[in-house]
């Protein structure tokens, strides 16, 4: 059976060049980077040019690059670290309805602790409307968080306006992009940015590695104590080969950015052009303006996504209804609630995320059998609606 993965946004696959870049460091290269010894400085070494390659990827210095255990953890750190640093100047926080869920429980945690926080809505594009956010801001918003491309429906925020408003108001702006790196240009310093989370496995890196930007001169709580680690800003023994396959995977990113973006887009704009015009009652959910160059998020009416991903499954085709996280709960996405798509839609909803290894054959035979999946659910659903089901 042919195997056809369309979930790039919940993960990618460790690109083989970066494998290769990461082997040396489980075995022979396995020293402790904080040893004064040889073994110890050759780990350090690889450490230092993994850092160089991550902030090379985001127009940063080396030194405002601190790794961490993943997208996660450099959510929760800003959001705990913020919120501990700053509990004297305020208690505001303003995020999206729309965050990572790495976001919004974490802010939902600091809500039980006295916080207040404001959960902006989105427009019909999926976009944070600036004047909403700059209305949002008081004497006491200690931290903005607005995440730069959405995990489900790829909507790319206006970055460098909104981070603009926070810098007028003197306040931190934050911005959790995991799914924009590799995908959409980053240049920290030219978008405004103070901190900003990323992720090694959604760009073709190892999982379990990450980092957070701090722009120099931040000051924000540590989150996890112990060692020197990180600058003493981030205790624990780093994770070495993590860090190694980070770094590799950031600098392809970055050499590949171009020839990336365009492969992706071809392919999800033949997905979508292909599925509107041969499957009927679906839509796309989401602007096609700023979007992900590889997410197609689209509706299919009066049926269950659930069922859509099982069938394409049992094809060897790999999709996802909503964010991968919630893809087990029978909670309808936040996020296709906040764009105001209805409740049953939203069941219909299935998300499609291309990639390099991606091919047009792929996409071809995902089109031709979703055609046969559709009209064969759609069926059933119709000899039920006759039951009176
Ligand atoms: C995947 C993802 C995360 C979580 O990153 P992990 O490295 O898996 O912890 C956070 N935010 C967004 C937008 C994501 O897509």
């Amino acid at each position: 059976m042919r195997n056809v993965y369309l979930d790039y946004s919940a993960t990618t696959p460790v690109k083989d060049e970066v494998l290769q870049e990461m082997i040396p460091y489980f075995s022979e290269k396995f020293g402790n980077p904080s040893s004064l010894y040889d073994k110890g400085l050759e780990a350090k070494a690889a450490v230092t040019h993994a850092r160089e390659q991550v902030a090379s990827l985001i127009g940063a210095q080396p030194r405002e690059v601190f790794f961490t255990a993943g997208g996660t953890e450099s959510d929760n750190w800003v959001v705990f670290g913020v919120a501990d640093k700053l509990k004297d100047k305020g208690n505001h926080i303003i995020t999206t309805k729309v965050e990572h869920h790495a976001m919004l429980h974490s802010c939902q945690f600091l809500e039980k602790h006295g916080y207040d926080v404001t959960y902006l809505d989105i427009d019909k594009d999926g976009r944070i409307r600036p004047e909403e956010l700059e209305a949002a801001i008081t004497e006491k918003t200690i931290l903005i968080s607005i995440m730069m491309v959405n995990n489900e429906i790829g909507t790319v925020q206006p970055i460098k306006e909104l981070a603009a408003i926070a810098k007028k108001h003197g306040v931190l702006f934050h911005t959790d992009a995991v799914q924009a790196l590799g995908n959409v240009p980053i240049d920290v310093k030219n978008l405004g940015i103070d901190l900003m989370s990323m992720s090694s496995h959604k760009i073709y890196g190892p999982k379990g590695s990450g980092a957070l930007y701090i722009r120099r001169g931040v000051r924000l709580s540590n989150y996890l104590h112990g060692g020197a680690q990180e600058s003493g800003r981030r205790a624990g023994t780093e994770n070495l080969t993590g860090i190694v396959g980070f770094g590799k995977a950031a600098e392809l990113a970055q050499k590949n950015f171009d020839q990336h973006v365009a492969h992706c887009s071809s392919l999800r704009n033949h997905l979508v052009e292909r599925v509107l015009a041969e499957i009927p009652d679906t839509f796309v959910n989401g602007t096609m303006e700023y979007r992900h160059p590889g997410n197609a998020n689209i509706t299919f009416k009066y049926i269950e996504g659930e069922a859509i991903l099982l069938l394409l499954n049992q094809s060897g085709i790999s999709v996802s209804t909503g964010s991968a996280c919630s893809s087990a709960s029978l909670e309808p996405s936040h996020v296709l609630s906040a764009l105001g798509v209805p409740v049953e839609m939203i069941h219909g909803t299935v998300r499609f995320t291309v990639g390099d290894l991606t091919t047009m054959e792929d996409i071809d035979y995902t089109v031709d059998t979703l055609k046969k999946v559709v009209s064969r659910l759609r069926e059933i659903s119709s000899v039920n609606t006759e039951k009176g089901w």
